[in-house]
């Protein structure tokens, strides 16, 4: 029953430096300690919706550096079909250059690279995976262009979208109606929506903008507290599951990811939303975005045990 997914959306390679201290403006700070991971969003809800049990597909394009062959190799060891893995051979591959300090302060900087390549005609090319997709799976970190041609097109195709509309941007008024689920963060919400999200009211109204111009399905995920979510006729909260939270780098990916497999396989929304809600509170409790993504038999066995 393993649904088709397509993930269209950006590889990112992380770069951390944990320093004692941040540096000043012009200083040096050495003895530091530095790991690389494997980010982007269109990468990390791949790999959840993949551990999930879903067949994906992922369209995203990558630099020509020596991260190309290392990021391929690991989206075939995680089932990933690479076959719409575009390289842009005049761009080097997304990255994030993090530097934080012992308390988690940081700085941050992000180069979109070979992301800002992912153009139409690219996914023009990836239309056999489209077409034969139970869903298509999207965030916001590839251009706007790009973004309005995959809505534009899934809807002649008539395929369903879930939009994670990550980073947040305003969307003009006709593209709502060409999403059939909008994942966003409390954050996110109140970009989209203009709404100032301070309490549970605040997030229902902006839940009804969406579904008033025109979105059939929102769900707004609330950290901790789980996610909320709106269709034309009903609205209910999902509880978040009590753990012990390491690390929610990434949560809201596991949580996109693992709805869309949910979703694919016929659950209701309502199960398919617990399904998510689920496979984030597991990865919170581990260290790191794609690594931390849950397998399918941990979430369904977290479900049964929260059921006993
Ligand atoms: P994002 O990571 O995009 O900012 P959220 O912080 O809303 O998004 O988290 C996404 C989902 O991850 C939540 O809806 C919830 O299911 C889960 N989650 C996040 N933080 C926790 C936590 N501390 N405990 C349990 N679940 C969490």
């Amino acid at each position: 029953m393993s649904g088709k997914i397509t993930v269209i959306g950006s590889t990112n390679v992380d770069i951390t430096m944990r320093l004692s201290r941040l540096p000043e403006k012009g200083e040096t700070i050495s003895g530091g300690d530095y790991y690389q991971a494997f980010g982007g969003k269109g990468a990390n809800q791949a790999v959840a919706a993949a551990r999930c049990g879903g067949q994906v597909t992922l369209v995203t394009c990558l630099g020509n550096d020596h991260f190309t062959t290392l990021l391929i190799e690991s989206f075939l060891n995680h089932n990933i079909q690479t076959q719409y893995v575009f390289v842009e051979e005049t761009s080097f591959t997304g990255t994030a250059v993090i530097m934080t300090d012992k308390t988690g302060n940081n700085y941050i900087g992000v180069a979109g690279g070979a992301n800002d390549f992912l153009t139409p005609d690219k996914i023009e090319k990836a239309l056999p995976s489209i077409s034969q997709a139970d869903i298509v799976l999207l965030q916001n970190e590839i251009p706007e262009a790009t973004v309005r041609f995959v809505l534009n097109t899934c809807e002649k195709l008539k395929k369903k979208v879930i939009f994670n509309i990550a980073p947040a941007c305003r969307l003009t008024d006709e593209l709502f109606n060409k999403i059939h689920i909008a994942v966003v963060n409390e954050t996110e919400a109140e970009m989209v929506t203009g709404i100032k999200i301070l309490n549970s009211s605040d997030v229902e109204r902006a839940a009804k903008l969406f579904i008033s111009k025109g979105t059939p399905n929102v769900v707004i995920t609330l950290g901790a507290k789980g996610a909320y979510v709106a269709g034309e006729t009903e609205g209910f909260y999902v509880r978040g599951l009590e753990v012990e939270a390491v690390d929610t780098t990434g949560a809201g990916d596991v949580f996109c990811g693992a709805l869309a497999i949910a979703y694919t396989e016929g659950m209701p929304i309502r199960k398919a939303v617990e399904f998510a809600n689920a496979a984030a509170a597991i990865s919170v409790t581990r260290l790191g975005a794609q690594p931390s993504a849950p397998r399918r038999d941990e979430v369904l066995d977290m479900i049964k045990n929260l059921a006993d």
